[in-house]
């Protein structure tokens, strides 16, 4: 039996990090913005661009996922950070309490996740969602909620945002994850129905960039690592299933502008690249740009993930409604943010370095 390992509901406390009440003057007249899950691989690049744009920025995350390491150069910058689970009510309620704008982008993501741990991966997404719509609606705090194209399943490409929710079924386990967001989606909604509070929801798609962990599925960190050690890249199924991926830059500046656009309030909009590659195309991609010997190995889902957990044929993003709010839709070429991750992970000194120039072999299976 598989026993959920990660913190679900309860609070993470720091009582050295707990909020605190920070005298007006401090901030000045720059805008107040907490970022939940601000940690996190998208959290803490969303934060650096808030950061830029001259708001005081306020973390809180419990950890969990999210590592400290993200926000050390922000923190030279005037970053706070709260150790603390937004699942626990109190929590959400302080860090809403000080905030003109929340972006909530706490939950637990990863494919390895949602097979191996269900339970806890559904409820902290819901719970945390919760306790932070309940307590922006009291404060009455804009918020933007992330969720995801989860909630799209299986469903014919490109996704709108009018589209039906496909969950699945219920005995696949990936649904679960789907139905958290989902069911997030709506409270927000409806939250803007009962009391009128300003909230956006974005879904995210396959989202990639630097200090994205492939430690729980995310197709392209694994690539990369695999391909510097020139180990066999791990392609699922027969690589035909297409992503759309996005940098993680071009996401966050998509967020920070709905979070200022009157018209996104109380609406749904889909956020990602359509630029759609095969997971093979993207393999072998990879090992180009890396200049790696790796072979290509295909492993079968049985191999992989619990029976009945279906991996989506496609997912493509409908960006109309993004464009047409903000202007633009992300755009980062896909060789180039390979590029950036491959020379990233060099930087990071975990995998060996190139080889001078004429000594590599490109012997590619
Ligand atoms: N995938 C793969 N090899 C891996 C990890 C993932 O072929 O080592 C596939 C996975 O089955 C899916 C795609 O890559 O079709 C994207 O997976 P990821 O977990 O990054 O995101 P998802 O779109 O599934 O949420």
């Amino acid at each position: 039996m598989v026993r959920p390992s990660l913190p679900a509901c309860s609070a993470v406390h720091d009582p050295s990090l707990v909020v605190r009440p920070v005298p007006p003057a401090e901030f000045g007249r720059r805008r107040r913005v907490v970022v939940t899950g601000g940690a996190g691989f998208v959290g803490s690049h969303l934060c650096e661009e808030l950061v830029r744009r001259g708001d005081d920025v306020l973390v809180v995350d419990d950890l969990s996922t999210g590592r400290r390491e993200n926000l050390v150069a922000l923190a030279a910058r005037g970053l706070r950070l709260t150790v603390a689970s937004v699942a626990d009510p109190a929590v959400a309620a302080r860090a809403c309490a000080e905030a003109d704008f929340v972006f909530h982008l706490a939950g637990v993501v990863g494919v390895r996740r949602l097979a191996d741990e269900p339970l806890a991966v559904m409820q902290s997404n819901l719970a945390s969602t919760q306790a932070m719509l309940v307590a922006a609606a009291a404060a009455h705090v804009p918020i933007l909620i992330t969720s995801s194209s989860e909630v799209y399943g299986d469903g014919p490409v490109p996704f709108r945002e009018h589209d039906p929710v496909r969950a699945g079924a219920v005995e696949g386990r990936r649904g679960g994850y789907a139905c958290a967001k989902a069911m997030g989606e709506f409270l927000a909604l409806g939250h803007a129905a009962a009391s009128g509070l300003p909230v956006v929801v974005a879904r995210l798609f396959n989202t990639v960039g630097p200090r994205q962990s492939g430690d729980h599925g995310m197709v392209l960190p694994r690539f990369v690592q695999q391909a510097l050690r020139d180990e066999p890249l791990t392609v699922y199924g027969d690589g035909g299933q297409t992503r759309c991926f996005a940098h993680v830059g071009d996401v966050v500046r998509a967020l920070a502008d709905l979070a200022r656009t009157e018209a996104a309030f109380g609406h749904v909009v889909n956020v990602g690249s359509e630029r759609e590659t095969t997971v093979l195309a993207l393999a072998e991609l990879v090992r180009e740009r890396a200049g790696s010997r790796s072979s290509i190995r295909f492993v079968p889902y049985g191999d992989v993930f619990p029976a009945g957990f279906a991996d989506p044929a496609r997912r493509v993003p409908a960006l109309e409604r993004l464009r047409s709010l903000v202007g633009f839709a992300p755009s980062t070429p896909l060789p180039q943010i390979v590029d950036e991750l491959v020379a990233s992970e060099r930087c990071r000194g975990t995998v060996p370095s190139p080889q001078p120039a004429g000594t590599s072999s490109h012997s590619f299976a």
